[in-house]
């Protein structure tokens, strides 16, 4: 691998160097649940009140346990490969482009850690056979760094994720219903306990975006605006009062977290999207 090399500010970042990191990455993802997770279910484990709640989330620990042990995914099901990059403007990559490195650090991780290749063509449903193409969102920042964060995830969350154009003056309680909605809909089938990502406003897509970078907004902690903070609180509550519980066995704890992201809309829109994540919520992060 080469060097980082520096020019002023200006840093070259050679591509072996991003290969090795997405591959890193990913496999880490796939068989170490982070601890903020961990810590997430043991919380819910203290909270929860019916006894299978309680005997399944006690599972999951000693699940992710085992799987970290035996370097072995959390999970079967090792996702898509969707991965955030922030890269800085003052960053020349060289020795190749930015997509190809991810989808090849994408390629070995799934190939070297034994991981399920879950891509297929929509229409024949032929694997790709390597889990590519990586699904990337890219953000530009200030500085010379570049931040990726890998989050492989299942597709059985995933289907109970969903954008609908509501209209202004549904406003906060037509958000609050349309969560309950989807949360009622996925019911044992998304692997509760969830977490539910919110995005409001933007637009279509933009919606959609944000309701996944809600999902990487650390467990326990709060939107900054104390508004959106309390409608989080409510709404985890409510989603709560389901009585789903952890993996739809009945329960107090169907969601261990529920995070929103919101930005200005359209006068004539409100978009809102909910991602759904299981429990198996596989993210971790580093800076070159
Ligand atoms: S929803 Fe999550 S826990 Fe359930 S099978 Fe898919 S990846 Fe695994």
């Amino acid at each position: 691998m080469r060097p980082i090399m520096s020019r002023d500010y200006m840093r070259e970042v050679h591509v072996d160097m991003i290969i090795s990191a997405v591959e890193m990455l990913f496999i880490d993802a796939n068989v170490n649940l982070s601890l903020n997770v961990i810590d997430a279910i043991k919380g819910a484990i203290a909270r929860e009140e019916s006894t299978a709640g309680k005997e399944v989330l006690t599972e999951l620990i000693n699940n992710a346990e085992i799987a970290k042990e035996e370097r072995l995914p959390v999970c079967q099901d090792t996702g898509l490969a969707v991965t955030f990059v922030e890269i800085g403007q003052d960053v020349h990559i060289t020795g190749g482009s930015l997509f190809d490195a991810i989808s090849e650090g994408v390629r070995r991780a799934y190939q070297k850690g034994f991981l399920r290749k879950s891509c297929c063509d929509p229409f024949t449903r032929k694997n790709t056979g390597d889990n590519t193409p990586p699904i990337i969102h890219m953000k530009i920042v200030p500085g010379n760094r570049i931040k990726i964060i890998a989050m492989p995830k299942g597709g059985g969350s995933e289907n109970y994720g969903e954008v609908r154009m509501l209209t202004p003056a549904q406003g906060r309680e037509g958000v609050k219903a349309f969560v309950l909605d989807m949360v009622r809909k996925g019911g044992p089938n998304p692997c509760p306990p969830i977490i539910v990502g919110v995005g409001i406003g933007g637009n279509l897509e933009t919606s959609a975006q944000l309701s996944k970078e809600a999902l990487m907004v650390p467990l326990g902690t709060h939107n900054s605006d104390p508004e959106i903070a309390a409608l989080e609180t409510e709404m985890l509550d409510e989603v709560n009062r389901t009585g789903i519980g952890p993996q739809g066995y009945g329960g107090t704890v169907t969601a261990l977290d529920v995070h929103i992201e919101m930005m200005p809309c359209h006068i004539a829109s409100l978009p809102v999207a909910v991602n759904i994540q299981c429990h198996a919520h596989r993210i971790k992060e580093v800076t070159l």
